[in-house]
């Protein structure tokens, strides 16, 4: 274990932590192996309901985190802009929320390890949304989260539909 305070990464950017955090560190080829894996062991209806619920298990907790040093929803695209995450624009749409996120990490880890797909592959950061945004809301049921372009099928940014349950 050691204490970091600042990464550098390859384009010149920076990443710095403000406070304590305790950080695993994977390279996009790395996590993209642990994601491929599941898909390759248990097939694709196995991966899109294990690793959704991966990442919705994933991002419980973290709305805290968000609230008291981010200042809710508007303080998400600085924080995961910050932690390499990518970039995250927020949009609402009618009833529903939309997350457009250029970059998100597990696009690029299923591209490093050379995944093509006809349909949206980010199971992950789907279910990560919904937790995300569950934890936010306190009380208001999302229903769930769909992924309507994705970088892995080749569209230029992955997209996520927040649905919510009525009433
Ligand atoms: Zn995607």
């Amino acid at each position: 274990m050691r204490e970091l305070k600042e990464i550098y990464i390859k384009d010149g950017g920076l990443i710095s932590f403000k406070r304590d955090v305790d950080v695993i560190l994977l390279t996009h080829k790395t996590f993209g192996s642990f994601i491929k894996a599941i898909y390759e062991i248990i097939g694709k209806a196995g991966y899109k309901t294990t690793t959704y619920m991966q990442g919705r298990l994933s991002s419980l907790g973290v709305s805290e985190f968000i609230e008291k040093h981010y200042g809710g929803f508007q303080g998400i695209p600085e924080l995961y802009r910050e932690i390499g995450w990518g970039e995250i624009k927020i949009v609402k749409d009618g009833d529903n929320m939309v997350f457009e996120w250029s970059n998100n990490p597990v696009a690029l880890a299923l591209k490093a390890k050379g995944v093509n797909s006809d349909e949206p592959m980010c199971y992950f950061t789907a279910g990560y949304v919904h937790g995300l945004v569950e934890g936010l809301l306190g009380g208001k049921k999302v229903k769930r989260v769909v992924e309507e372009t994705c970088v892995v099928k080749g569209d230029d940014k992955c997209t996520f539909r927040v649905e919510f349950e009525e009433g």
